[in-house]
């Protein structure tokens, strides 16, 4: 630009046209020329200054805290305020573009001010206009800012999250509605310390770290916070306390952009906040959790029972295979004796005096009865263990029980030489509740031990009390050898006989292991006292009955008489596919002369025989090849010659099962192998006579 342009430039400024082109001319001589390059500072708010500014070319912004207030451009002039006033600059300038400044200081200004009044209206009136404009500028300004205030403030208001800002104290400075679910009015707060509202035991760091001056946008804390509902306004009675997610962040007087800036003055303002409600999710948290706990709690007890349960099933499967392994032995023991003894006498044959044989045949014939009653006595224990023993409470009369059982033993005590006392002998009835034929059993268990385990000349009282706790108490006590106190636990263990298994009184060791089961059963109980080598007292308890008076059916069984023989021939017919049972059979009728006997090894040959034959009694086997004894029973029962027939099955199915079936089938009457000639001779009587 040439010094003419500029001249021209600069005599088109308002206050200028009053000078003469002498003043211009040295008006122009007193400047200096500033060329600056786009946001170059020319001087900043604040700033000490006694010079002002044309410009002659490009363009440069008027600003206030940061805000850009006017623009001018070339012919305008700016800075004149302060250099008139000698005060700090008002506002900043900065170059907008690349810019010629004309600068012109105090001294040279003054100079032409006081030359000329006209020149001094002139510039008064530029700057009232200036001014004004200024104002408007500023009036804009300020309603575009309270505008966008009430825009952010409408916003921070309905926001349901808390906002708020603290003092660099802690005191709060600002808080939105949101805190109103706090139980707290906004205004009430402004003022107070942040910890009215802040549960400082449970998250005691919070103010702490809102205090920090935290410096930048990155600088944020998060933490978890508690807060306290407002005790005089309660939102529920129920809660006192509700958790936040707080952010925060330090607030400085100075924009972020610059705060990085090294050695920048800035202050620390306080605080910025905003907590959200995080109560139901610290709800399902602690609910989860709980959840856990108790899962845990569950999964541990579950597998201290399954634990338990696995020891439980060893522990009955180790049981089980003791057991089996203590039955075969004690199987083996009597059969033994069976096979050897008979081993004996078949290679012996007519060699062997008729004194031993018959001391072997003892031997057999007693250990076959052994080992008949260890099959029956398993058995028994085997369906009570299984549970499918059938248990029929009734009111049982004790003390009819006590005399039949008592006086049945009395040929078993004469044997073993012990005197029974039944102290319970012409007492009125007693009833208990309980199953007539367990009770019996048990009872004869107990009758039975006291004879076998006494001693000659001894004796076996029996007596019955009731308690006070509407219970029958039974005692039988003997003056027997006793039990040792460290054999006295296992008594009730199967198979358990205290060394008795060495010496000649016959036993199994399973009679009070059933005894016990079957107490157990009847809702009763069995115990013992014992003095060894001066006797035991057994005793067992039960629930009293309802008295009631006898009917006959409570009768005592008469004594079964053996039936006299008949006086005519009789023929019986035997159906029976095995050639050992038919043989026994026949050996054993052998001595009965008035008997004809016939076998068959089949129904279907027994059916057609018994047509010819007409017998006066049938002995029918059950498993038979082809049609079975069920089937033959029905046969018999339904053809005319054999109608009347009595029909005795004999099997060696003993199960309770079985003796139910075929009780339920046509059959007069039932014996179970092996056969005891006794019974087997009283039976034939019975139906032949
Ligand atoms: P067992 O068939 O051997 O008699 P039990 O189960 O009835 O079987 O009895 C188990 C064991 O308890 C007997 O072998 C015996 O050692 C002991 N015992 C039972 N009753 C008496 C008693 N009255 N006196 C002494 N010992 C007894």
């Amino acid at each position: 630009m040439t010094s003419e342009e500029e001249k021209e430039i600069i005599r088109n400024v308002p206050f200028m046209q009053y000078f003469t082109p002498q003043q211009l001319e040295e008006f122009h001589a007193g400047g200096r020329r500033l060329e600056l390059k786009k946001d170059d500072l020319i001087f900043n708010e604040g700033d000490a200054g006694d010079t002002m500014y044309i410009i002659l070319a490009g363009s440069i912004e008027i600003f206030k805290q940061n805000k850009q207030i006017a623009v001018r451009g070339p012919g305008d002039y700016f800075g004149e305020m302060a250099m008139i006033e000698s005060k700090p600059r008002s506002a900043g300038a900065r170059v907008m573009e690349d810019t010629l400044l004309f600068e012109l200081d105090h001294v040279v200004f003054d100079h032409f001010l006081n030359s000329n009044t006209r020149i001094v209206k002139q510039f008064l009136q530029t700057i009232s206009s200036r001014c004004r404009v200024d104002l408007d500028i500023i009036d804009s300004g300020y309603l575009q800012l309270f505008k966008s205030e009430e825009r952010y403030r409408t916003i921070i208001e309905t926001i349901s999250d808390i906002v708020f800002q603290v003092n660099p104290d802690g005191t709060i400075e600002f808080i939105n509605s949101a805190v109103k679910v706090l139980g707290y009015e906004p205004e009430e707060l402004i003022g107070k310390h942040f910890t009215t509202i802040l549960n400082e035991e449970k998250t005691p760091f919070l103010l702490e770290d809102l205090l920090t001056k935290r410096i930048g946008p990155r600088a944020t804390t998060n933490a978890e916070v508690v807060f306290r509902v407002n005790e005089d306004n309660p939102i529920s009675e129920f809660i006192d306390e509700m958790f936040f997610l707080v952010d925060s962040h330090g607030v400085w007087n100075v924009r972020n952009d610059l705060v990085m800036k090294k050695g920048a003055a800035k202050k620390f303002l306080g605080t910025l906040c905003i907590a959200r409600d995080f109560t139901e999710r610290k709800k399902n948290e602690e609910l989860m959790e709980r959840r856990k706990d108790e899962l845990e709690t569950l999964v541990y007890e579950r597998t201290k029972v399954l634990e338990q349960a696995k020891k439980e099933a060893e522990f009955a499967n180790e049981a089980k295979t003791q057991f089996l392994s203590r039955v075969s032995h004690e199987l083996r023991t009597p059969l033994n004796a069976i096979i050897g003894f008979s081993e004996l006498i078949v290679e012996g044959g007519l060699r062997t005096s008729k004194e031993k044989l018959i001391g072997f045949a003892q031997n057999i014939l007693d250990s076959g009865r052994h080992l008949l009653s260890l099959i029956t006595e398993i058995l028994d224990l085997s369906r009570i263990e299984s549970d499918t023993i059938q248990i029929n409470i009734t009111d049982v009369d004790m003390i009819l029980t006590l005399r039949e059982l008592v006086m049945n033993i009395e040929p078993e005590a004469n044997r073993y030489e012990v005197t029974v006392t039944n102290s319970t002998q012409g007492m009125d009835p007693v009833y208990v509740k309980a199953d007539d034929v367990k009770l019996r059993q048990v009872v004869l268990n107990l009758l039975n031990n006291a004879l076998k385990y006494n001693r000659k000349g001894g004796t076996v009282q029996v007596c019955l009390r009731t308690t006070s706790g509407n219970t029958a108490v039974l005692e039988v006590e003997d003056t027997g050898v006793g039990i040792p106190l460290e054999d006295q636990h296992k008594i009730f263990e199967p198979f358990q006989r205290l060394k008795w298994e060495y010496s000649d009184i016959q036993g199994t060791g399973i009679g009070l292991t059933i005894c016990r089961r079957l107490m157990n059963l009847m809702k009763g109980s069995i115990g013992f006292t014992s003095i060894p080598d001066k006797g035991s007292c057994f005793f067992i308890e039960l629930p009293l009955g309802k008295n009631r008076t006898q009917s006959p059916d409570d009768a005592p069984v008469e004594n079964k008489q053996t039936e006299p023989a008949p006086t005519s021939r009789k023929t019986v017919m035997y159906i029976e596919d095995e050639p050992i049972n038919r043989a026994l059979i026949a050996a054993c009728l052998a001595n009965l002369e008035w008997i004809d006997l016939h076998t068959a090894t089949t129904a279907e040959e027994g059916l057609e025989l018994a047509q010819k034959l007409r017998p006066d009694l049938v002995l029918l086997d059950i498993l038979l090849p082809g049609m079975n004894g069920y089937s033959a029973v029905a046969e018999f029962k339904k053809n005319p010659v054999t109608r009347d027939t009595p029909i005795i099955a004999l099997t060696a199915q003993a199960m309770q099962d079985d003796i139910e079936k075929i009780k339920r089938a046509q059959f007069d009457s039932y014996l179970t192998k092996p056969v005891q000639l006794q019974i087997l001779n009283e039976t034939l009587s019975r139906y032949l006579k």
